[in-house]
């Protein structure tokens, strides 16, 4: 039984062999499908035992649906052929496998079918990673879809794909651009720049143009990437369009630089272009001239005319200033009504001064808005290099401690900074915000002092002062601040308040059942010239509902000097129906023809002459024939500064018709003068 013992020893080394690999292996005869051998896998897979599973047909072992999908394959093999198909499997624990099935036909030497090898692999980790890597490349391609940015593939700068969104960003057609040199869509300056790209296999991102197929350039963002797909290197590109934020870069960089009202550089600009001029001068030893220019008043036409004219007149001052300027100088706004001119060109400090008051003439022209004449005029401090600072800062500064200077010598001027004008510049400053702020906190207020009748000691006007209630120093008197109110362009504000809140306890009182009386209002001078006192008095009136005839300004003589404004103020008041005094009468210029010529109502005795009445010979003199002028020219007198009842003896023997002074009252407030005006 050798054959016997031999097929024995074959069969069981081919069950070693078939139960160690790692396939599924079975063999059916032809005829009715049954199973003749199966290795433990094939068999365990399908259920059964290596000796169960022989003698059953295939559609036993594989089960109704399996068989469903297996037959047609089956009727091929039993046919000759060789198949081979990828299935689904269900193990009989439930997993789910798929299966790569080949079927080969076991043929004799004339071609009749003895049976039929089925040899099964698992191929289950295979088809996940396959399905894997199609669901990413789904996702890639939905992905480079919904993208606004432009994606694109390409082979050794041949591009072999694209997205939508780069054709929307290139303007090109896919076939347009698919099978071209990347190349081709990028301006020339930048064909290097890619290409050292392409070449290192440069992964960052960079900034460089393409072309849009209408030929202009698009700044783009772009980086790349290095992919190794089949054994073969593919780049891909993802391009983003930052036209947009290359603008906004644009304005951005603008608007640090430059001052949006004007449009002229701002102070950080004009600060570095400073550094590189000052440098220039100093490498060819030359001059430069910084101007530092504020103009006065700015913000009573702001708040008086509103902002909309504050804003025209400054880009009006602004245009006007360049004009007056060369090519090589500089003109920035440091913001509020401060503007800084450099002045690169020019050869001794004398024609810097010459700049000044060019600027100071064209700026002074008066501008019309809306109908309106509106004035603004300027004070300006210069300092020159390297006289007067060897940098930016100091310059500047220099140039501002002069303009302060200028200010306080009377508005209009321009100044040249001297050693020593710095330190008073930034006690000036403190000071002016001081008294801004003290506007801001309401910290004005009015005190009222009686102005009686001579003949018969009768309360015939009220005239208003007003005081600083200081949170620390307390009650302060107007010569602590007023004149530097002035100098500042702060008296704006402050008359405005007092010209009101006068009017306003005017009305009060003659409301609440007072006699009616005029109430007299300081006006500055500086208020006076600015031109629009009329329509601010008007405003007044008619905002508080006092008639025009209870109220009285008192004017100093100065302003009746100031011939172009005068004149047209003074009547537009007199049409107002609002009285007008000169105050401090006897102390300034005085030009009788202006007492002529003018609608003035008062003239006030100024205190000076009225202090030693008793004793000094001319005083009395004076004081007599003012109160006959007075009476001349059919004006009332009035004695300032009356104490003592020698005085009022004087006054009343001559003629004088009213007079004020602590003998009368002294300046209450508001509350305490009811009680008195009652009494
Ligand atoms: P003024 O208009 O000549 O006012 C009279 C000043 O003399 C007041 O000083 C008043 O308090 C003081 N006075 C009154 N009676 C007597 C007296 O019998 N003897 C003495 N020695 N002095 C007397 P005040 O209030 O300090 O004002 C000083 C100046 O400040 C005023 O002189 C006026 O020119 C200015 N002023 C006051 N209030 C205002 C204001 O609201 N606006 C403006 N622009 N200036 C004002
Ligand atoms: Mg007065
Ligand atoms: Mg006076």
């Amino acid at each position: 039984m050798p054959t016997q013992s031999n097929d024995q020893a074959g069969e069981g080394l081919l069950r070693v062999l078939a139960d160690n690999v790692p396939a599924m292996i079975a063999y059916y005869e032809p005829k009715n499908l049954r199973c003749v051998f199966a290795n433990r896998v094939y068999a365990e897979s399908n259920g059964c035992s290596v000796d169960s599973i022989v003698g059953k047909t295939v559609r036993e072992v594989v089960g109704e649906e399996a068989w469903r999908l297996i037959e047609p394959q089956v009727e091929r093999v039993l046919k000759g052929e060789k198949v081979e198909y990828i299935r689904p499997m269900t193990l009989p624990g439930g997993e789910q496998r798929y299966i790569e099935v080949n079927l080969i036909p076991h043929l004799d030497s004339e071609a009749q079918m003895l049976g039929a090898f089925v040899l099964i692999t698992d191929i289950t980790r295979h088809q996940l990673a396959e399905r894997a890597i199609r669901e990413s490349e789904e996702r890639m391609r939905k992905f480079a879809a919904a993208t606004s940015e432009g994606i694109f593939f390409h082979k050794d700068r041949v591009l072999t794909d694209v997205n939508e969104a780069l054709l929307a960003i290139m303007g090109y057609k896919r076939e347009e651009m698919i099978g071209h040199d990347t190349l081709e869509f990028v301006p020339p300056e930048w064909h290097q720049t890619m290409t050292d790209y392409i070449r290192a296999q440069r992964e960052d991102p960079y900034e460089a143009e393409a072309l849009h197929k209408s030929g202009h350039k698009i700044a783009v963002e772009l980086v790349g990437k290095t992919m190794h797909m089949k054994g073969e290197t593919l780049r891909m590109g993802a391009l983003r369009d930052i036209t947009a934020r290359r603008h906004a870069e644009a304005r951005i960089q603008y608007l640090a630089h430059h001052d949006m009202l004007t449009g002229l550089p701002n102070r950080a600009y004009l600060t570095e272009r400073l550094a590189s001029i000052l440098a220039l001068a100093r490498r060819h030893g030359t001059l430069v001239a910084i101007m530092f220019i504020d103009l006065d008043n700015f913000k009573t036409v702001n708040d008086s005319l509103g902002h909309h004219v504050g804003d025209a007149l400054l880009k009006q001052v602004a245009t006007r200033i360049r004009e007056v300027l060369r090519e090589a100088d500089m003109v920035s706004r440091l913001g509020g009504d401060e503007f800084l001119v450099i002045l690169a060109d020019f050869s001794a400090p004398d024609d810097a001064a010459n700049v000044a008051s060019k600027l100071l003439q064209v700026i002074a022209t008066p501008v019309e808005f809306e109908g309106r004449q509106v004035c603004a005029n300027a004070s300006i401090g210069i300092s020159v290099f390297p006289r007067d600072g060897d940098n930016a800062d100091d310059l500047i500064r220099h140039a501002d401690a002069a303009m302060y200077s200028a200010k306080e010598h009377g508005r209009g001027h321009s100044r040249f900074y001297a050693p020593g004008l710095s330190d008073t510049a930034a006690e000036t400053q403190a000071r002016e915000s001081r008294l801004r702020e003290a506007l801001r906190r309401g910290e004005f207020v009015l005190f009222y002092q009686p102005q009686l009748r001579v003949s018969d000691l009768r309360l015939v006007g009220i005239e208003a002062l007003v005081r600083w209630r200081h949170p620390d120093r307390g009650l302060t008197d107007p010569s602590e601040f007023i004149e530097f109110a002035e100098t500042r362009g702060l008296i704006d504000e402050i008359g405005q308040y007092v010209l009101r809140e006068a009017c306003r306890q005017n009305k009060a009182w003659q409301d609440a059942g007072l006699a009616a009386l005029p109430i007299s209002v300081n006006v500055s001078a500086v208020q006076f010239r600015r031109g629009d006192l009329v329509a601010e008095v008007k405003r007044a009136l008619d905002d508080t509902g006092l008639e025009s005839r209870y109220l009285e300004l008192e004017l100093t003589e100065g302003i009746l000097m100031d011939q172009d404004t005068v004149g047209s103020a003074l009547a537009g008041l007199r049409a107002l129906g609002v009285k007008i005094t000169i105050d401090d009468f006897g102390t300034g210029y005085s030009s009788l023809s202006y007492l002529k010529r003018y609608p003035i109502d008062k003239l006030k005795i100024d205190r000076s002459f009225i202090d030693d009445l008793g004793t000094d010979e001319d005083e009395r003199a004076i004081a007599i024939a003012i109160i006959n002028l007075a009476k001349t020219l059919k004006l009332t007198a009035l004695a300032e500064g009356v104490e003592r009842q020698e005085q009022l003896d004087f006054l009343r023997a001559h003629g004088c018709d009213e007079f004020q002074g602590y003998l009368a009252g002294n300046p209450v407030p508001a509350e305490v003068f009811t009680a008195f005006s009652r009494g």
